[in-house]
């Protein structure tokens, strides 16, 4: 069947073609030969006639070569609507057969001609008749006689001559090529990459500008901007007698294009074919609004340009173009902003694996907490800081971490833990602190009491070998890794301040400690969303009297201990205000169950008991006491706040001392005292009566006063529910994503990293709910509760501050939930300040 040619077009500046008709390319090409660039005549098929053709409705091909003149040597290249999904390779030199050979050799001689006749009929083997490679392993790499011996080989092993006819060469290219785009490996390739289903693929197909033959002749690309830094400079290859894009892939037979001390170039051998290409360049750089990279041909001395690609980047390089384009006038600061993936950001914020680098891959695990990071593998926290203290890289490797691990994971360059997901405590210290980590990555056996992992393939790493974390792709790689050094530069300053001139809405960070409110400041966050005061208490000086107040007999004692833990907490509290210089900083009260706080093994149980003077075996009953069968669902958060008031009591009064001590030297310090884990509109009335009590204390014995906010933090499903009963006795709730997504799945966050693969996988989930927000389900929760929340009290305010705060899908989701800030990590605020920015642009 023969199909019409409506969907087959010759383009001209005028010709109608759409990137969702006829592919990226075609469009491309079309705004090339508008800008008059010397572009070698091409026609476009629309993806429909491509479709046709996969079909077996094939267009008429007397029609078809009509527009390419007498006797055209031909090339196919694909022309999706977004050059990422890929397609197949493109085919040179169609229409060339044993009388256009003689013809093509007296023109430009026998060894080009037989170069372009070889080039084909290897192409045509392949991916035509789908021969196999190696039939063609004996061909003589002398071109000349290669040519006869690949012809002869096609034969015996295709069974047929070699195709003479042009317009059947060409019929089965195109063929081959809508047939290779509907298969189904290159359907569920491209689909990988975010294609719909239904895809299409146009085809351009091109007279070919010969870069063989006489005079200079030969192909390069050059673009004017560098790819990995995003400076600008001339780059590209050029090779003499060559075609496509042969000068990337030749080694070093390609030359430089600007003069340069390292060899010959382009600029010396043809300084005129030089200077037009750049103009060129510079032309398509301002006229498509866009960093591209020419295609070019020269052919004796007349410059083609057969395509224009865009720059291939890395995130540096995104924000350096962006926003060069938009200082240059030539794109908008709004169109600079959205043209910045914000997940990009995070390659500029953290040290990265070098993309071009060859690398060993050990084992997958999550991507819990971006960059990377090349050390030695330690298997505690002691010996990472005593590495540390030698100077030393160390990667620490745990099961899972613990709070007794933190000095070790901030002695580390990188973490990587058996088990854990995205929420677990590993994933959320490490995004807290920038720190590279790999979590759940079960497919490692872990040994460590032998020191020892054994790698999915048998490969054994021991303590002291050098392994590359790479948090951003959740791998781990043998030895040492190149890696790209961070680049929070110019462009990425400038970007961000366009970000904050266009956001509404707030971007906070989670910080815990002076440290963390530091990074929050340099990276602009709004003020802190959430301080989980807990993390106070991990410094091991700390957490020994920490550990006594949780061993206290009865009030009394309890009380002298937070005596002593009541200025620490001050002076902490203070200090972060201080480094907000009057942000908001959003305090939570205690929210661990206590055990968190206890060894758990037999010979911290004795250090316990040595460090507190008690028998070993009261230390063990006490712990066993305290242990949970289900600790997240046990005694927490406000519970804890209930059944034991003194920690509450003492922590509102750290807080108002430090606002008051803060408010001597600036502004006013407002704090905000969030209250976890709430179900019950009771537990915030107890606690607010408390809080109150000693706030109205601290008035009495300073004679100075203070305001201050309560607020609720919504991590419950209940909470949601019944956010209008609680509601109106505070000024704020935070929803706390992290545990409401694991309470409303009963899904453990620490456990989930099991078998999560497994189930997005199989899409049981889309994605694994810590990571990404389930709008349908926990979504639906957050907005009941903002809705009840909000007709109870109108003034309140809402925000996140759970891990799905810094992500781009649910900033949007919560403004258009009317939020007044997300909060997350120190280390995602930019990524959260350009996702905000875009959503208004
Ligand atoms: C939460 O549950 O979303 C939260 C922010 O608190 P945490 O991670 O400390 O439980
Ligand atoms: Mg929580």
């Amino acid at each position: 069947m023969q199909q019409d040619d409506s969907h087959i077009t010759l383009i001209t500046p005028t010709a109608p073609m759409h990137t969702h008709t006829h592919g990226g390319r075609a469009k491309c090409l079309q705004r090339l030969v508008r800008l008059d660039l010397p572009v070698p005549r091409t026609v476009a098929l629309s993806f429909e006639a491509v479709h046709r053709i996969a079909a077996g409705e094939l267009p008429d091909m007397a029609r078809f070569l009509a527009p390419f003149g007498a006797a055209p040597l031909l090339c196919v290249r694909p022309s999706s609507e977004d050059p990422d999904w890929g397609g197949p390779g493109a085919v040179l030199n169609i229409g060339i057969n044993d009388t256009r050979f003689v013809e093509l050799a007296e023109r430009i001689g026998k060894e080009a001609a037989s170069h372009i006749y070889l080039r084909f009929v290897q192409a045509y083997a392949i991916h035509v008749a789908r021969l196999d490679p190696d039939v063609f392993e004996d061909v003589s790499p002398d071109p000349v006689l290669g040519l006869s011996q690949a012809l002869k080989a096609y034969e015996s092993e295709a069974e047929e001559e070699f195709p003479q006819d042009p317009g059947k060469q060409l019929t089965e290219v195109l063929r081959s090529m809508a047939r290779a785009w509907e298969g189904t490996t290159a359907r569920l390739l491209r689909q990988a990459k975010g294609a719909p289903a239904d895809a299409g693929l146009g085809l351009v197909v091109q007279e070919l500008a010969l870069g063989l033959g006489q005079g200079e002749c030969g192909s390069g690309v050059m673009q004017l901007v560098n790819g990995q830094t995003g400076a600008r400079q001339i780059i590209g290859r050029y090779l003499s007698q060559s075609q496509g894009r042969d000068a990337l892939s030749s080694g070093a037979d390609a030359i430089y294009l600007t003069r340069d001390p390292r060899g010959p170039s382009l600029e010396d051998l043809a300084p005129d074919a030089f200077a037009e290409i750049r103009a060129y360049a510079e032309l398509m750089r301002a006229r498509l609004r866009e960093e591209m990279q020419a295609e070019f041909t020269i052919e004796n001395g007349k410059v083609w340009i057969l395509d224009g690609l865009r720059v291939p980047r890395n995130g540096r390089a995104a924000v350096a173009i962006a926003v060069g384009l938009a200082e240059d006038d030539i794109i908008s600061r709004d169109e600079a902003l959205m043209r910045v993936e914000p997940r990009a950001l995070n390659e500029l914020l953290h040290r990265q694996v070098d993309p071009n680098a060859p690398r060993d891959v050990l084992a997958r695990g999550i991507a819990a907490s971006p960059g990377a990071a090349t050390g030695r593998v330690v298997f505690s926290a002691a010996e990472a800081q005593a590495g540390h203290s030698r100077g030393e890289a160390c990667i620490l490797v745990r099961r899972e971490t613990s709070p007794e691990d933190i000095r070790g994971m901030h002695a580390a360059v990188a973490v990587l833990t058996e088990r854990g997901g995205m929420t677990s405590h590993a994933a959320v210290i490490g995004r807290g602190i920038g720190l590279p980590c790999v979590v759940g990555a079960s497919e490692i056996h872990f040994q460590t009491r032998r020191k020892q992992l054994t790698m999915p393939d048998g490969r054994v790493v021991k303590a002291g070998d050098v392994i590359t974390v790479d948090g951003t792709g959740g791998l781990v790689l043998a030895g040492e890794t190149p890696l790209l050094e961070v680049a929070r530069d110019d462009a990425f300053q400038t970007l961000m301040s366009w970000a904050d001139d266009v956001r509404d809405i707030a971007v906070r960070a989670n910080a815990d400690t002076p440290a963390d409110a530091e990074v929050a400041r340099k990276f602009d966050a709004r003020g802190i969303g959430l301080c989980r005061t807990e993390h106070m208490f991990f410094d091991t000086e700390r957490l020994t009297v920490m550990r006594e107040m949780i061993f206290a007999d009865g009030s009394t004692d309890r009380a002298a201990v937070l005596e002593r833990l009541l200025p620490m907490q001050r002076a902490d509290l203070a200090d972060l205000f201080r480094i907000m210089q009057g942000l908001p900083v959003c305090i939570r009260l205690f929210d661990p169950p206590l055990h968190e706080f206890l060894p758990t093994d037999r010979a911290g149980h004795l250090q316990l008991a040595e460090a507190l003077d008690l028998p070993l075996s009261d230390v063990t009953r006490r712990v066993e006491a305290l242990s949970e069968y289900n600790p997240m669902l046990g005694m927490r958060g406000v519970r804890l706040g209930i059944t034991v008031p003194e920690i509450y009591d003492m922590q509102a009064r750290a807080i108002f001392e430090a606002t008051l001590e803060a408010s001597r030297e600036g502004a006013p310090v407002v704090p905000e005292i969030m209250i976890p884990l709430v179900s019950a509109k009771r537990e915030v009335e107890l606690v607010k009566t408390r809080v109150d009590a000693v706030a109205a204390a601290v008035r009495n014995e300073t004679g100075r006063d203070f305001t201050y906010r309560l607020g609720v933090m919504v991590e419950t499903p209940r909470a949601c529910l019944r956010a209008g009963e609680f509601a109106p006795l505070v000024s704020f709730l935070s929803f706390g994503t992290n545990d409401l997504t694991q309470m409303t799945y009963g899904l453990s966050r620490d456990d989930a990293g099991r078998f999560m693969s497994e189930y997005v996988k199989q899409g049981v989930y889309p994605e694994d709910p810590f990571h990404m927000l389930d709008v349908d389900g926990v979504g639906e929760l957050l907005k009941i509760g903002a809705e009840r929340g909000r007709a109870a009290n109108p003034d309140i305010s809402l925000s996140i501050c759970g891990e799905h705060g810094g992500n781009p899908e649910s900033i949007a989701f919560c403004r258009d939930a009317g939020f007044t800030y997300v909060s997350c990590s120190p280390f995602r605020v930019p990524v959260a300040r350009l996702a905000a920015a875009q959503l208004t642009v």
